[in-house]
């Protein structure tokens, strides 16, 4: 059987690629990519011609049967996404746990991904870290998930898109306090890339205070909670025994 390349690509600057991203691309047979159009413009961009046919959310379940097929008659296939990694966030699931199952060799080809661009850079602590996928589009769902980071010790990360930043920094703070310690991700490693970090109340002054900064792809980064601090757990300690001489 052939093999399937899971090909992550740029998520803005297009100096990004991987070299060995272009050399996969350009030995495949074809590409099934989510978008054929966005994948016409990036192999344009890197003078690659090659087929692409559409593997999307929409299709997953019908394409993935076919695709099994054509690796197993010998194909090799790239899968690509409209931007960094395939699967995170992405279309690919189906397919990659397909190919599993029928031991067909899925070979990852790494390389840009938002969250760790993001982390990378934010200045908070990334030993341990939550990613938790697009934060929910509904209201109430969207203050339940941020109460229950009132007890993550670790850090968080989420997806948000330009139409509900504001929606979700207002619910944070709600569910979180204006004093919760978050880091801003915007339009990374593109023109007008952009970090800001500080409480939510600060950061909701400042995304509100101007309209550009509400624009674009953002990564959300939320501090885990503080991690007891040896002072933390001495007051503690001293406060459990002062419990005992109370009225
Ligand atoms: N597969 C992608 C990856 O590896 O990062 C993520 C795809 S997901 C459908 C798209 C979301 O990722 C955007 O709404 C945004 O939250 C985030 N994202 C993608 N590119 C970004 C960028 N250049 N800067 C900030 N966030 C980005």
């Amino acid at each position: 059987p052939g093999k399937l390349y899971v090909v992550a690509t740029p998520i803005g600057n297009l100096e990004d690629i991987t070299q060995r991203a272009l050399s996969t691309l350009q030995q495949v047979d074809f590409i099934a990519a989510e978008d054929t159009r966005n994948a016409s413009r990036l192999l344009n961009h890197f003078s690659i011609k090659k087929k692409c046919i559409a593997y999307h959310d929409h299709n997953e379940n019908s394409q993935s049967g076919k695709l099994i097929e054509q690796l197993i008659a010998g194909q090799n296939i790239a899968l690509i996404s409209d931007a960094g990694t395939p699967l995170i966030n992405d279309p690919g699931y189906h397919l990659v746990k397909q190919c599993r199952e029928q031991g067909i060799n899925v070979v990852p080809i790494p390389g840009a991904c938002a969250i760790i661009a993001a982390l990378s850079a934010a200045g908070v602590a990334t030993d341990q870290f939550y990613f938790g996928g697009f934060v929910p589009a509904k209201q109430q769902a969207r203050l339940a998930v941020f109460k229950k980071l009132t007890e993550q010790t670790f850090t968080s990360v989420y997806y948000e898109s330009t139409h509900r930043i504001i929606a979700s920094l207002t619910d944070l703070q709600t569910s979180m306090g204006e004093q919760q310690q978050i880091v801003i991700g915007r339009e990374l490693t593109k023109t007008f890339e952009t970090f800001f970090a500080g409480t939510v109340a600060k950061t909701l002054d400042w995304i509100q205070a101007d309209r550009n900064q509400q624009k674009g792809e953002f990564v959300l980064i939320i501090a885990g909670v503080e991690q007891n601090s040896e002072i933390d757990q001495k007051s503690m300690a001293l406060l459990a025994k002062l419990k005992a001489y109370m009225p």
